[in-house]
């Protein structure tokens, strides 16, 4: 499945950038803008016209009054500029950028919360919002202050320019052929690097891949385990082999043709330019030294500008990149409307009636008309060899997919009446692939930033059988997990962490309780506790356990056996023995190993 991707062009992916900055904090934005473009102007009175002003004064024998008249403002204005910039650079910008960054963060992370599942699925999709979280927020401060740049150039672009133009108009003639041939060879010089950039950027992100491989804990114990560090780091020497010959393939004519620029500049600027404006100022005797000088340092600042200025346009194209996801990622419509306005009551019925079901961009059904009725409170298990379709089931029912025909009803209703989160929180889920969230116990429990009720805490851990552990810990609940950010913090065991996580599903004390796979890393007593707790939970709650350990389902009131999106035997645990079918071969060869 390939998402729609909405067509974003340069132009609107700056202003989208800077309306948003603007909306974050306008104040500063306003500041931002100012700082470099009144920097930039007083930067071209204090270096162009201030010294040409004092030159002419006087050489037609002027007063120090006059002088002062345009020196004193030019010195205040480069006095308060010299101070109020470190202010501005060093403190408000990265207090201000820091907080456009984190309201982009806060905009990602609601969006990412609330996307289907299945979007997980769409690799093109995946890949966008990847970069889109990686790189776009700080493409938006970029973006912006590649826009201001271009502004405050073009401002001092047309002020040097209008004042070459009113002093020597045939002057903007010979600056004009030397800014063709600057801009036409930085132009070119653009595309080459460019095009450096683009063949550089696949060979970097294998080097990218085998760096991260190198860094990050989660692949530590395979590399240990492995040879596999030669292999990479193999990979990682062909791959800077690679980079080396391409910077030498771009390399030679992007250094010639600049090398070419400069000489040429040189050669027009100061031989020809400076040449004609001595002729003109000397032997026509049309300006005098100060104006000679003005017009010679305003073309500097005239060419020097609009070279910024070409250098600068494939900067946008670059941040229009990572926008376009930015915006992309934003606007993407859930396809799975949360319509639902009826009230979700606590519990429930369950049914489903002839689902079908195929996962985005697999041509074939995962789910084959699966029909099931699970009465409130009832225990039931499903069972079935690795990808019979268990999991999905289960993904089915909290709505993380729709299926393709058949239906899913909750007490009594569609599933598609309740309003999504109201209906996912009447289910308490330990799912395959749990994991520790990096913060401390007691938010690992209740999966919220709620305080604790340390209490039923306690009890939860208790039926889990992780209380003795738990007495070891001297912050308690404070506990940190992972060492991600706390040395003190502890790194559970697989058990352990399978104990916690189910623990959060005790302590949500949700009507359905869905355990998938919940004692694959349990060893037999933590096991026997929890088919203990379970059994306990009898009373009012459903609870739904996908098992490959038969010892597990021996406990609940019924066990539909799944195979290939079917379910093809269905029973209690005596009565599928007693059928000799498929469920009593798995029982006889798991009961086999234990003995
Ligand atoms: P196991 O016992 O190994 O956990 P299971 O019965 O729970 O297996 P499912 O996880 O439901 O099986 O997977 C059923 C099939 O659907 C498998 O063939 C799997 O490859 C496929 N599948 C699962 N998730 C996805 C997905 N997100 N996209 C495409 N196919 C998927």
């Amino acid at each position: 499945m390939m998402c729609k991707q909405r067509k974003h062009g340069i132009i609107s992916n700056i202003i989208f950038a800077i309306g948003w900055q603007f909306r974050v904090a306008p104040w500063y934005t306003l500041l931002y803008f100012l700082q470099m473009i009144v920097g930039d102007i007083i930067t071209l009175f204090e270096h162009t016209f201030l010294v040409a002003y004092i030159i002419g004064c006087v050489e037609r024998g002027g007063t120090l009054t006059e002088v002062l008249y345009f020196l004193v403002p030019v010195a205040v204005a480069v006095t308060i500029k010299v101070c109020v910039n470190p202010l501005i650079d060093s403190y408000i910008t990265p207090k201000s950028s820091a907080k456009i960054k984190e309201a982009i963060h806060m905009k990602l992370y609601e969006k990412a919360a609330s996307m289907e599942i299945s979007r997980y699925d769409d690799s093109q999709f995946y890949n966008d919002f990847v970069w889109a979280m990686q790189k776009a927020p700080e493409h938006v401060t970029a973006a912006t202050n590649t826009f201001r740049t271009l502004l405050s150039k073009l401002i001092v672009v047309a002020i040097a320019g209008s004042y070459i133009i009113s002093t020597d108009a045939l002057a903007v003639l010979v600056v004009a052929v030397i800014m063709v041939s600057t801009l036409l060879s930085q132009h070119i010089i653009n595309q080459w690097k460019m095009k450096r950039e683009e063949d550089i950027l696949p060979v970097s992100r294998k080097r990218d891949y085998v760096n991260r491989v190198f860094y990050l804990a989660d692949y530590v114990k395979d590399i240990k385990s492995s040879q596999i560090s030669k292999k990479l780091e193999k990979d990682f020497g062909e791959t800077s082999e690679q980079m080396r010959k391409l910077v030498k393939k771009h390399g030679p004519k992007i250094s010639a043709l600049t090398v070419l620029r400069d000489s040429v500049d040189y050669i027009l600027y100061d031989g020809a330019y400076l040449t004609y404006l001595f002729y003109q100022a000397l032997v026509q005797n049309k300006f005098g030294l100060g104006s000679l000088l003005a017009l010679y340092k305003a073309a500097n600042q005239l060419s020097g500008n609009l070279r910024r200025v070409i250098m600068m346009l494939p900067e946008f194209q670059n941040h229009s990149l990572y926008l376009a996801k930015l915006r992309t990622f934003l606007e993407t419509e859930n396809k799975m409307p949360d319509e639902g306005t009826l009230h979700t009551p606590e519990t429930g019925d369950i049914l489903l009636q002839d689902v079908h079901f195929t996962y985005p961009g697999n041509d074939r059904p995962t789910i084959k008309g699966v029909s099931m009725e699970i009465k409130k409170g009832e225990k039931i298990a499903l069972v079935g060899f690795n990808g019979a379709g268990k999991s999905t089931l289960i993904k089915l029912l909290l709505r993380l997919y729709d299926p393709d025909s058949g239906s899913v009803h909750f007490a009594q209703q569609s599933i598609k009446e309740y309003p999504i989160t109201d209906y996912r929180k009447r289910f308490g889920v330990l799912f395959q692939d749990f994991e520790m969230i990096a913060t401390d116990i007691g938010h690992n429990l209740n999966m919220s930033n709620q305080v604790l009720d340390e209490q039923r805490a306690d009890e939860v851990l208790k039926k889990v059988a992780f209380w003795e552990r738990f007495q070891t810990m001297p912050q308690k609940y404070g506990t940190q997990l992972t060492k991600e950010f706390d040395e003190e913090g502890i790194n559970l065991s697989g058990g352990e962490a399978q104990k916690i996580a189910l623990a959060r599903v005790l302590y949500a004390d949700s009507g359905v309780i869905i355990l998938d796979e919940p004692s694959s890393a349990l060893d037999p007593i933590a096991e026997y506790q929890l088919n203990k707790t379970v059994t306990e939970l009898a009373e009012d709650k459903t609870v739904i356990i996908i098992s490959h350990r038969l010892s597990t389902t021996r406990f609940v009131d019924k066990i539909y056996m799944l195979e290939n999106g079917r379910i093809i035997e269905q029973g209690n645990h005596e009565s599928l023995l007693a059928l000799k079918g498929k469920y009593a071969e798995m029982f006889t060869l798991q009961a086999e190993k234990y003995r």
